[in-house]
Protein backbone atom coordinates (compact mmCIF):
# COMPACT_ATOMS: atom_id res chain seq x y z
CA UNK A 1 0.00 0.00 0.00
CA UNK A 2 1.36 3.22 -0.72
CA UNK A 3 0.65 6.24 1.92
CA UNK A 4 0.29 9.63 1.74
CA UNK A 5 -0.10 12.22 4.48
CA UNK A 6 -0.16 16.24 4.89
CA UNK A 7 2.67 17.85 7.05
CA UNK A 8 1.05 20.81 9.05
CA UNK A 9 0.48 22.70 12.24
CA UNK A 10 -1.87 23.04 12.77
CA UNK A 11 -3.67 20.05 10.74
CA UNK A 12 -6.60 18.68 12.11
CA UNK A 13 -8.67 21.25 10.05
CA UNK A 14 -7.58 19.70 6.21
CA UNK A 15 -9.54 18.12 4.18
CA UNK A 16 -6.90 17.09 1.46
CA UNK A 17 -7.72 13.12 3.46
CA UNK A 18 -10.54 13.24 2.57
CA UNK A 19 -10.09 14.84 -1.19
CA UNK A 20 -7.15 12.64 -1.54
CA UNK A 21 -8.57 9.01 -0.43
CA UNK A 22 -12.04 10.22 -2.41
CA UNK A 23 -9.73 9.22 -5.59
CA UNK A 24 -7.83 6.62 -4.18
CA UNK A 25 -11.48 5.12 -3.41
CA UNK A 26 -13.04 5.71 -7.07
CA UNK A 27 -10.22 4.01 -9.02
CA UNK A 28 -9.67 1.28 -6.88
CA UNK A 29 -5.97 2.77 -5.56
CA UNK A 30 -4.19 0.86 -2.83
CA UNK A 31 -3.24 3.82 -0.90
CA UNK A 32 -4.09 5.99 1.94
CA UNK A 33 -3.62 9.34 2.75
CA UNK A 34 -3.42 10.63 6.56
CA UNK A 35 -2.79 14.04 8.45
CA UNK A 36 0.34 14.14 9.93
CA UNK A 37 0.74 17.10 13.16
CA UNK A 38 4.36 18.13 13.06
CA UNK A 39 5.57 20.96 15.31
CA UNK A 40 9.26 21.24 14.37
CA UNK A 41 9.47 21.35 10.62
CA UNK A 42 12.96 20.47 11.34
CA UNK A 43 12.17 17.30 11.35
CA UNK A 44 9.99 16.91 8.39
CA UNK A 45 12.41 14.91 6.26
CA UNK A 46 13.67 12.21 8.73
CA UNK A 47 9.36 11.94 9.36
CA UNK A 48 8.58 11.49 5.62
CA UNK A 49 11.53 8.85 5.16
CA UNK A 50 10.93 7.18 8.94
CA UNK A 51 6.65 6.69 7.67
CA UNK A 52 7.89 5.20 4.11
CA UNK A 53 5.94 7.68 2.23
CA UNK A 54 5.33 8.00 -1.17
CA UNK A 55 4.27 11.59 -1.26
CA UNK A 56 2.52 14.38 1.24
CA UNK A 57 1.79 17.50 1.31
CA UNK A 58 2.82 20.58 3.14
CA UNK A 59 0.73 22.82 5.14
CA UNK A 60 1.59 26.10 7.28
CA UNK A 61 4.15 26.64 8.82
CA UNK A 62 6.48 24.22 7.10
CA UNK A 63 6.40 24.81 3.33
CA UNK A 64 9.72 26.68 3.34
CA UNK A 65 11.20 24.17 4.91
CA UNK A 66 9.91 21.58 2.80
CA UNK A 67 11.32 23.84 0.13
CA UNK A 68 14.87 23.56 1.90
CA UNK A 69 14.76 20.05 2.51
CA UNK A 70 14.04 18.30 -1.11
CA UNK A 71 16.74 16.56 -2.80
CA UNK A 72 15.55 18.49 -6.57
CA UNK A 73 12.83 21.46 -6.65
CA UNK A 74 10.94 21.45 -10.39
CA UNK A 75 8.73 24.15 -11.83
CA UNK A 76 7.31 27.22 -10.10
CA UNK A 77 8.88 26.61 -7.00
CA UNK A 78 12.01 26.88 -7.52
CA UNK A 79 10.98 30.68 -7.56
CA UNK A 80 8.52 30.70 -5.13
CA UNK A 81 11.19 28.87 -2.98
CA UNK A 82 8.01 27.10 -0.68
CA UNK A 83 7.32 23.57 -1.66
CA UNK A 84 3.45 22.04 -0.90
CA UNK A 85 3.79 18.60 -2.85
CA UNK A 86 6.57 16.17 -2.00
CA UNK A 87 6.88 12.60 -4.31
CA UNK A 88 9.13 10.20 -3.94
CA UNK A 89 11.08 9.31 -7.05
CA UNK A 90 13.60 6.54 -7.10
CA UNK A 91 14.53 7.14 -3.08
CA UNK A 92 14.65 10.69 -3.88
CA UNK A 93 12.49 13.73 -2.83
CA UNK A 94 11.37 16.23 -5.23
CA UNK A 95 9.25 19.14 -4.36
CA UNK A 96 6.60 20.78 -6.17
CA UNK A 97 4.29 23.87 -5.58
CA UNK A 98 0.69 23.10 -7.07
CA UNK A 99 -0.97 26.62 -4.78
CA UNK A 100 0.31 28.48 -7.25
CA UNK A 101 -1.75 27.18 -10.21
CA UNK A 102 -4.46 26.11 -7.88
CA UNK A 103 -4.56 30.17 -6.90
CA UNK A 104 -4.81 31.26 -10.70
CA UNK A 105 -7.58 29.03 -11.90
CA UNK A 106 -10.24 29.48 -8.54
CA UNK A 107 -9.12 33.61 -9.43
CA UNK A 108 -10.84 33.21 -13.17
CA UNK A 109 -13.98 33.61 -12.14
CA UNK A 110 -13.48 37.12 -11.43
CA UNK A 111 -12.53 38.20 -14.98
CA UNK A 112 -9.25 40.17 -16.08
CA UNK A 113 -7.77 42.07 -13.04
CA UNK A 114 -4.60 44.51 -13.34
CA UNK A 115 -3.35 44.14 -9.48
CA UNK A 116 -3.56 42.74 -6.17
CA UNK A 117 -2.57 43.33 -2.42
CA UNK A 118 -1.62 40.10 -0.64
CA UNK A 119 -2.20 40.39 3.13
CA UNK A 120 0.42 38.13 4.59
CA UNK A 121 4.62 37.28 3.61
CA UNK A 122 4.41 33.52 4.30
CA UNK A 123 5.16 30.52 1.54
CA UNK A 124 0.89 31.05 0.22
CA UNK A 125 1.86 34.76 -0.37
CA UNK A 126 5.08 33.82 -2.22
CA UNK A 127 3.30 31.30 -4.60
CA UNK A 128 0.42 33.84 -4.90
CA UNK A 129 2.71 36.73 -5.85
CA UNK A 130 4.94 34.87 -8.25
CA UNK A 131 2.00 33.26 -10.45
CA UNK A 132 -0.01 36.51 -10.82
CA UNK A 133 2.96 38.51 -11.99
CA UNK A 134 3.04 35.97 -14.36
CA UNK A 135 -0.34 36.20 -15.70
CA UNK A 136 -0.04 40.11 -15.69
CA UNK A 137 -1.07 41.01 -12.73
CA UNK A 138 1.06 43.04 -9.93
CA UNK A 139 1.06 41.98 -6.63
CA UNK A 140 2.11 44.33 -4.02
CA UNK A 141 2.44 42.24 -0.40
CA UNK A 142 1.88 44.26 3.44
CA UNK A 143 2.75 41.60 6.31
CA UNK A 144 2.97 42.24 9.98
CA UNK A 145 6.58 41.71 10.34
CA UNK A 146 9.42 43.46 8.33
CA UNK A 147 11.49 40.52 8.51
CA UNK A 148 9.75 38.08 5.99
CA UNK A 149 9.75 40.76 3.38
CA UNK A 150 13.47 40.13 2.13
CA UNK A 151 13.01 37.67 -0.32
CA UNK A 152 9.89 39.99 -1.84
CA UNK A 153 12.21 42.70 -1.98
CA UNK A 154 14.95 40.42 -3.57
CA UNK A 155 12.75 39.55 -6.26
CA UNK A 156 11.53 42.97 -7.42
CA UNK A 157 8.05 42.77 -5.71
CA UNK A 158 6.48 45.99 -4.25
CA UNK A 159 6.90 44.80 -0.23
CA UNK A 160 5.65 47.01 2.89
CA UNK A 161 4.86 46.30 6.59
CA UNK A 162 1.93 47.06 7.95
CA UNK A 163 3.35 50.92 9.21
CA UNK A 164 4.78 52.21 5.62
CA UNK A 165 2.22 50.90 2.94
CA UNK A 166 0.34 52.74 -0.15
CA UNK A 167 -3.31 52.76 0.86
CA UNK A 168 -4.27 53.33 -2.77
CA UNK A 169 -6.74 51.01 -5.46
CA UNK A 170 -6.14 47.47 -5.76
CA UNK A 171 -8.69 45.37 -7.50
CA UNK A 172 -8.54 41.88 -5.40
CA UNK A 173 -7.38 42.17 -2.07
CA UNK A 174 -6.01 38.78 -0.58
CA UNK A 175 -5.64 36.85 2.74
CA UNK A 176 -3.13 35.01 2.89
CA UNK A 177 -2.25 34.91 6.49
CA UNK A 178 -3.24 32.41 9.07
CA UNK A 179 -5.17 34.81 10.69
CA UNK A 180 -8.43 33.51 11.29
CA UNK A 181 -7.42 29.93 10.96
CA UNK A 182 -7.30 28.88 14.53
CA UNK A 183 -8.43 32.35 16.08
CA UNK A 184 -10.80 35.52 15.35
CA UNK A 185 -7.92 37.56 14.42
CA UNK A 186 -8.10 40.23 11.12
CA UNK A 187 -5.12 40.16 9.06
CA UNK A 188 -5.25 43.73 9.14
CA UNK A 189 -6.92 46.35 11.08
CA UNK A 190 -10.84 46.59 10.72
CA UNK A 191 -10.27 50.21 9.17
CA UNK A 192 -7.51 49.34 6.78
CA UNK A 193 -9.27 46.88 5.11
CA UNK A 194 -12.93 49.03 5.18
CA UNK A 195 -10.73 51.55 2.79
CA UNK A 196 -9.26 48.83 1.10
CA UNK A 197 -12.61 46.55 -0.04
CA UNK A 198 -14.50 49.98 -0.68
CA UNK A 199 -12.12 50.21 -3.48
CA UNK A 200 -11.14 47.16 -4.47
CA UNK A 201 -13.43 44.85 -7.38
CA UNK A 202 -13.37 41.21 -4.81
CA UNK A 203 -11.57 39.30 -2.80
CA UNK A 204 -10.17 36.31 -1.49
CA UNK A 205 -9.51 34.48 1.82
CA UNK A 206 -7.43 31.38 1.12
CA UNK A 207 -8.56 29.66 4.31
CA UNK A 208 -11.43 27.46 3.86
CA UNK A 209 -14.23 25.96 5.82
CA UNK A 210 -15.21 28.89 7.60
CA UNK A 211 -15.62 32.61 7.56
CA UNK A 212 -13.16 33.92 9.00
CA UNK A 213 -12.95 37.40 10.31
CA UNK A 214 -11.80 39.00 7.15
CA UNK A 215 -14.51 37.25 5.08
CA UNK A 216 -17.12 38.61 7.42
CA UNK A 217 -15.54 42.08 6.81
CA UNK A 218 -15.48 41.23 3.06
CA UNK A 219 -19.24 40.50 3.34
CA UNK A 220 -20.26 43.95 5.17
CA UNK A 221 -18.69 45.46 2.32
CA UNK A 222 -20.67 43.87 -0.08
CA UNK A 223 -17.75 42.87 -2.08
CA UNK A 224 -17.54 39.79 -4.49
CA UNK A 225 -15.46 37.42 -2.65
CA UNK A 226 -13.90 33.55 -2.49
CA UNK A 227 -12.79 31.55 0.34
CA UNK A 228 -9.95 29.12 -0.36
CA UNK A 229 -12.28 25.73 -1.24
CA UNK A 230 -11.91 26.39 -4.58
CA UNK A 231 -7.67 27.01 -4.46
CA UNK A 232 -7.99 23.69 -2.27
CA UNK A 233 -9.69 21.94 -4.84
CA UNK A 234 -7.44 22.82 -8.14
CA UNK A 235 -4.09 22.48 -6.00
CA UNK A 236 -5.18 19.01 -5.01
CA UNK A 237 -6.11 17.99 -8.41
CA UNK A 238 -2.38 18.99 -9.26
CA UNK A 239 -0.85 17.33 -6.66
CA UNK A 240 -2.75 14.08 -6.80
CA UNK A 241 -1.46 14.19 -11.08
CA UNK A 242 1.91 13.98 -9.28
CA UNK A 243 1.42 11.68 -6.96
CA UNK A 244 -0.29 9.08 -9.19
CA UNK A 245 2.39 10.11 -12.26
CA UNK A 246 -0.39 11.36 -14.11
CA UNK A 247 -2.20 8.04 -14.98
CA UNK A 248 -5.39 9.74 -13.85
CA UNK A 249 -6.66 12.49 -16.13
CA UNK A 250 -7.14 16.36 -14.47
CA UNK A 251 -10.92 16.57 -15.37
CA UNK A 252 -11.37 13.71 -13.82
CA UNK A 253 -9.24 13.73 -10.58
CA UNK A 254 -11.20 17.32 -10.13
CA UNK A 255 -14.91 15.64 -10.69
CA UNK A 256 -13.86 12.78 -8.11
CA UNK A 257 -12.32 15.18 -5.24
CA UNK A 258 -15.39 17.99 -5.88
CA UNK A 259 -17.77 15.30 -4.52
CA UNK A 260 -15.52 14.68 -1.50
CA UNK A 261 -16.41 18.43 -0.59
CA UNK A 262 -19.97 17.96 0.22
CA UNK A 263 -19.61 14.51 2.34
P1 LIG B 1 3.06 30.82 6.77
O1 LIG B 1 3.19 30.35 8.17
O2 LIG B 1 4.19 30.58 5.82
O3 LIG B 1 2.79 32.42 6.80
C1 LIG B 1 1.83 32.94 7.64
C2 LIG B 1 1.68 34.45 7.40
O4 LIG B 1 0.59 34.87 8.20
C3 LIG B 1 2.88 35.31 7.80
O5 LIG B 1 3.05 36.33 6.86
C4 LIG B 1 2.44 35.88 9.16
O6 LIG B 1 2.97 37.15 9.44
C5 LIG B 1 0.97 36.04 8.93
N1 LIG B 1 0.16 36.05 10.14
C6 LIG B 1 -0.07 35.02 11.00
N2 LIG B 1 -0.89 35.42 11.99
C7 LIG B 1 -1.19 36.72 11.74
C8 LIG B 1 -1.99 37.68 12.39
N3 LIG B 1 -2.66 37.38 13.51
N4 LIG B 1 -2.07 38.92 11.86
C9 LIG B 1 -1.41 39.23 10.73
N5 LIG B 1 -0.62 38.37 10.06
C10 LIG B 1 -0.51 37.12 10.56
O7 LIG B 1 1.70 30.23 6.22
P2 LIG B 1 1.30 29.73 4.76
O8 LIG B 1 1.64 30.78 3.78
O9 LIG B 1 1.82 28.37 4.54
O10 LIG B 1 -0.30 29.57 4.88
C11 LIG B 1 -1.09 30.70 5.16
C12 LIG B 1 -2.58 30.35 5.13
O11 LIG B 1 -2.97 29.92 3.84
C13 LIG B 1 -3.00 29.24 6.07
O12 LIG B 1 -4.18 29.66 6.72
C14 LIG B 1 -3.27 28.05 5.17
O13 LIG B 1 -4.23 27.20 5.72
C15 LIG B 1 -3.80 28.75 3.93
N6 LIG B 1 -3.66 27.99 2.67
C16 LIG B 1 -4.76 27.59 1.95
C17 LIG B 1 -4.62 26.91 0.75
C18 LIG B 1 -5.81 26.47 -0.03
O14 LIG B 1 -5.67 25.60 -0.87
N7 LIG B 1 -6.96 27.05 0.16
C19 LIG B 1 -3.31 26.58 0.21
C20 LIG B 1 -2.23 27.09 0.99
C21 LIG B 1 -2.40 27.75 2.19
P3 LIG B 1 4.37 37.35 10.28
O15 LIG B 1 5.46 37.22 9.28
O16 LIG B 1 4.25 38.71 10.85
O17 LIG B 1 4.39 36.27 11.33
Amino acid sequence: MKLFTIFGDPVSHSRSPLMHNSVFKAYQIDACYTRTHLADGASLRDVFFAKALSGANVTVPHKEVAYAVCDEVRGIAQHIGAVNTLVLENGRLIGYNTDADGFMAALQSFGTLANALIIGAGGTARALATVLRQNGITPTIVNRSENRLDYFKANDFLAYSWGNFPLTTYDVIINTTSAGLADEELPLSSSLLSELFSRATCAVDVIYGKTTPFLREVQKAKLPYKDGSNMLLEQGVLANHLFMDGTIPLDALRETMSKSFSL
